[in-house]
C-alpha cells in the first residue's frame, strides 16, 4: 500500500488510471523523457478493422506557452511484446534471478521481502509464455518507461531493472 501511495503521488495518477482487464498497462506507462504518464489512444476507432491502440505522453500536446513533451508514440502491441520478451528472458536466466530473491528474503524491506518469495514460487513453475498475461505483468511489472529511440526500461516490483530494445 505505501509503495502503490507513492507511485501514484509520484505520477500524479487518479483512479481511471489504474489498470484494469480491458487496460492491462493503465498507470504503468511512464515517458522517459518527461516522466509523465503515458495515456493509451485510439486510432481509426470508427472502422473496427483499423482500429489500433497507441500510447503517447500525456504531455504530447499542452496549450499554448507551455512546452510539450517530443517523445514518440508507441504502439499497444509494443507493450505486450516487451513484456513477454522479458518474462521470458528472466525465466532463462532462472538461476541468476532466484539467487538475488533468494539474498532478499532477509531483507527488513517487507515489499522486498515479499516480492522476493513470491517471484520465485512463479519462476519455479513458470513455463516460456507465449500469450500475454495480466496477472503476471501486475505481479512482477511496477512500470514500463519508454524512451525516445526505441527502448523500454521495465522496472520489477523487486526493484530490478532490465532493458528491453523494441
Ligand atoms: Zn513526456
Amino acid at each position: 500500500m505505501e509503495r502503490r501511495k507513492n507511485y501514484v503521488e509520484r505520477y500524479g495518477l487518479t483512479k481511471i488510471d489504474y489498470s484494469c482487464k480491458e487496460n492491462p498497462f493503465a498507470g504503468k506507462v511512464i515517458c522517459g523523457c518527461c516522466g509523465s504518464i503515458f495515456g493509451r489512444k485510439v486510432w481509426n476507432s470508427t472502422d473496427e478493422r483499423l482500429r489500433r491502440y497507441i500510447w503517447r505522453c500525456n504531455r504530447k500536446y499542452e496549450i499554448k506557452g507551455k512546452k510539450a513533451c517530443d517523445n514518440k508514440h508507441i504502439d499497444d502491441k509494443v507493450l505486450y511484446e516487451a513484456f513477454i520478451n522479458t518474462f521470458n528472458m528472466v525465466l532463462e536466466n532462472k538461476d541468476y534471478f532466484k539467487k538475488k530473491w533468494e539474498e532478499h528474503l532477509d531483507s527488513d524491506d517487507l515489499l522486498k521481502k515479499y516480492k522476493a518469495k513470491q517471484f520465485i514460487e512463479i519462476i519455479e513453475k513458470a513455463e516460456p509464455l507465449v500469450r500475454f498475461d495480466a496477472d503476471l505483468l501486475n505481479i512482477l511489472i511496477e512500470k514500463m518507461v519508454v524512451f525516445d529511440g526505441g527502448m523500454i526500461i521495465l522496472s520489477l516490483m523487486d526493484g530490478a531493472v532490465i532493458e528491453c530494445k523494441i
